[in-house]
């Protein structure tokens, strides 16, 4: 498969770049945190979109923000979905008054935005309380343009999808570009894809062989070795003829398993597969487990977690490599006592020396978990938007955005 490779932040004006001082500013962000009821139970994409807009702040600018929130999909499920918890963590944070507004495309907002003073922020409701915002609406566009002077886009979380506040809104507006969390993303992913300190590392787990196709590919010429854990490692080892039991395994992808075996082969690339595995009958809390001495599966067993040789294997390729990608758990860490493995590579991770990039909502849990986030060199907000970014792939949110 050909593959374009996206050129980066080229073409594409930072919020230092743009004519902001004292300008209506339409800020774009993912404020898309984890709620439990009406509780936020982790503000790290509202800590991390602070820095662009304290910029703005110090700019005297009246600032219009925008953000989805899960994926509200009728009326009665809007409350829910509403952005007032995240309105008022952010006006904690910030010290200051933010006003949600909860009819963007309605009547109101027009006196509303002519009304802002310098340094008010107005945050809108869910974007996607909009149906106009994920069928990418020019009519949408037309009017949220209406709203502010320049476009910012800092929703790094956001910029794989074509959505309206994403592509269309930012197409209408002359004065456009990104701020400090899409910049730093984007500069720490192509470091990865075109400044690589050698060796190269790349780890990936997670449940499908299929979610990461793409990476690997577009990967694999990059990297002098891959690592592969967790479920994706059983449609591997199938691939290789290994007896797997009850493992989750894509039995409609091991012949692509079969051929990416025999690329690596042919670019001479190591391939680190699991040497053993803990095993148990089900996937369930506290179940009795047995832990492999070879790689093979045992009938009526399923491999849940790498074991301890495959652990000090990758520990050793780990302290090899001067680069490394990690996405995706060795194991279903979720559940005690698989998160042995993905602990334990995520410890190994934060005591080497390489340069280091977590990306995907569940590697960035574990991570996070494991106590070590702050000793990674870099954690992507973004899961798929980093994947598809490694993928090679364009992404709406950066081309709208390029001049
Ligand atoms: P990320 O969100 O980091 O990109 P993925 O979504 O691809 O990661 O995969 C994470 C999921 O994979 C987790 O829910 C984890 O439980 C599951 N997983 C990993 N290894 C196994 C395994 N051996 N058996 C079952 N599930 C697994
Ligand atoms: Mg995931």
């Amino acid at each position: 498969m050909s593959r374009s490779q996206s050129p980066g932040l080229k073409g594409i004006k930072t919020i230092e770049e743009l004519p902001i001082e004292g300008k209506r500013v339409f800020l774009r962000l993912d404020l898309n945190v984890p709620l439990k009821g009406k509780e936020i139970t982790d503000d790290t994409r509202i800590r991390g979109a602070l820095p662009t807009i304290k910029y703005a702040l110090a700019k005297k600018t009246k600032l219009i923000l925008a953000s989805h929130l899960g994926r509200p999909k009728k009326r009665e499920d809007f409350w829910k979905y509403s952005l007032e918890p995240v309105a008022s963590r952010l006006s904690e944070l910030l010290d200051k008054e933010v006003v949600l507004f909860d009819d963007p495309m309605g009547d109101g907002i027009k006196g509303m935005v002519a009304g802002l003073k310098d340094n008010q922020i107005l945050l809108l409701e869910n974007t996607r309380f909009a149906p106009e915002e994920e069928k990418n609406s020019m009519e949408m566009a037309t009017l949220v343009s209406s709203y502010a002077d320049v476009y910012v886009n800092d929703a790094f979380g956001a910029i794989h999808r074509a959505h309206a506040t994403v592509d269309a809104v930012p197409k209408m507006f002359k004065f456009r570009g990104i701020g400090f969390l899409i910049k730093k993303e984007v500069e720490m992913l192509d470091r990865l894809l075109f400044h690589a300190e050698k060796p190269f590392l790349t780890i990936l787990g997670g449940a499908k062989v299929s979610d990461k196709m793409g990476v690997i590919e577009n990967l694999m010429e990059k990297v002098d070795g891959f690592v592969i854990g967790g479920a994706m490692a059983y449609t591997f080892l199938a691939a290789q003829g290994i007896n797997v039991g009850n493992s989750l395994v894509e039995k409609e992808k091991i012949h692509l398993a079969k051929d990416l075996l025999e690329r690596f082969r042919l670019r001479k690339k190591s391939l680190a597969l699991p040497v053993d595995h803990v095993i148990a009958e089900k996937l369930e809390a506290n179940v009795p487990t047995k832990t492999t001495p070879t790689a093979a599966i045992p009938d009526g067993f399923m491999g849940l977690d790498i074991g301890p040789k495959t652990i000090e294997l990758i520990k050793a390729e780990v302290s090899k490599a001067k680069t490394i990608f990690w996405n995706g758990p060795m194991g279903a860490f979720e559940t005690p006592p698989f998160e042995m493995g993905t602990f334990s590579v995520a410890r190994s991770l934060s005591e080497c020396k390489a340069f280091t990039v977590v990306g995907g909502g569940d590697s960035v849990t574990a991570v996070e978990e494991a106590g070590v986030a702050e000793k990674m060199g870099h954690i992507s907000t973004g899961g798929g938007a980093s994947l598809e970014y490694l993928e090679g792939a364009k992404l709406p949110g950066l081309e709208a955005l390029r001049q």
